[in-house]
């Protein structure tokens, strides 16, 4: 039996990695600031701490010996409504650049083997992302640097941090740069979600005839992976010997409006979608529109060449799976709110 770590398993994508992990027969123990709020902790690991990462003295009490694998996935993050709107700059850079710092040193003192690291293609320039139907995130585009957010520059400057604790500390690193990760079990309100769990509340919350907001013009492009997917590509580089940094994402790029529409679609509803931007949504929330670059999509030639995998879910069947779990959020929670 293999013992492995798994930091920030009490998120979204670390839950499900956790799990994937526990299920495949491994030792699991999980570290996070919170509880998972979906999964209990019997169902994705054998030892759960609940501990803050940015503490070095947390961190070596977490990243114990014996243990072969380090799957680091805690980060201060959320969707546009959190890391691009400027107001949560300073945190997201500091909690995550402390977590890894300390990580990296970490895993070096106690001899881990291998270390999984979760960058973010929020890293790539802005200026090859300006056209939205021909963006450019090959992973040897990152440089010269100009990521658009401060939670880009933490990804860039951690995966740094750790491909110089490779060349100095001959730490085995695997670094995967997500592209917009999505299914059930994930942050679905609050502030912190993501496009596609926002586009399927929104279409749960909404009565037949009427209408939701969508952030910025629609125009702006993206691709979306299912979460099953992702688990499977982490593991498969984690048993290569590739160490990327490597786009783990989805090639079927879509508007965000074609996003909603889907959205809309899969609730069977007849639902008129409204776009929000420029002043109306400054006056509207008081910040300017966060929507983040124009244009962008996973390349996977090099995942592709390096380890063979091919992404298997369609968008439309992963969007499905996941609406019919935030739909019932949606009606428990209205229903508690009725009661
Ligand atoms: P998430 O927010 O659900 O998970 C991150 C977890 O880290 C949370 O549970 C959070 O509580 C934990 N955490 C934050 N600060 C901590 C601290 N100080 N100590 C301990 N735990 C702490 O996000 P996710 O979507 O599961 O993302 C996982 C990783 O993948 C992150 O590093 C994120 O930046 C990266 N990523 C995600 C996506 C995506 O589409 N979801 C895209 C690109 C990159």
């Amino acid at each position: 039996m293999k013992k492995v770590i798994v930091l920030g398993g009490g998120g979204f994508i670390g839950g499900h990695l956790a799990k994937r992990l526990k299920e495949d027969g491994n030792y699991v123990r999980v570290c996070d600031i919170k509880n998972h709020e979906y999964f209990n902790h019997e169902e994705i690991c054998n030892e759960f701490i609940l501990g803050d990462l940015t503490d070095p003295k947390t961190v070596a009490l977490v990243i114990g010996e014996g243990y072969e694998e380090v799957y680091q996935l805690a980060a201060d993050m959320g969707g546009a409504g959190y890391i691009f709107t400027g107001q949560n700059d300073a945190n997201v850079m500091h909690n995550s650049a402390l977590i890894n710092l300390n990580v990296a040193k970490e895993a070096v003192a106690k001899g881990i083997k291998k270390v999984f690291y979760s960058s973010s293609a929020c890293m790539y320039p802005e200026n090859n992302q300006l056209d939205p139907n021909n963006p450019n995130c090959e992973e040897s585009s990152a440089y010269p640097a100009n990521p658009d957010s401060e939670y880009g520059w933490e990804k860039l400057f951690s995966e740094r941090l750790y491909m110089a604790f490779n060349r100095n500390y001959k730490l085995d690193v695997k670094i995967a740069r997500f592209h917009n990760i999505f299914g059930p079990k994930g942050t679905w309100k609050g502030g912190k979600e993501k496009a596609p769990a926002a586009m399927l509340r929104k279409a749960a919350e909404t009565p037949n005839g009427g209408e939701f907001e969508v952030w910025g013009d629609g125009q702006q492009t993206r691709s979306f992976l299912y979460i099953d997917e992702c688990v499977n590509a982490v593991l498969s580089l984690m048993q290569s010997k590739f160490a990327g940094p490597v786009n783990i994402g989805s090639e079927e790029m879509v508007t965000i409006n074609q996003l909603a529409e889907m959205a809309i679609k899969i609730s069977g509803k007849n639902i008129t979608i409204k776009n929000i931007h420029g002043e109306e949504f400054f006056k509207t929330y008081g910040f300017k529109c966060p929507t983040g670059v124009r244009g962008r999509n996973s390349d996977n030639r090099l995942f592709r060449e390096k380890l063979g995998w091919e992404v298997s879910k369609p968008l439309i069947e992963g969007m499905t799976e996941t609406y019919e779990w935030i739909e019932q959020k949606v009606s428990n929670t209205s229903l508690a709110e009725v009661v």
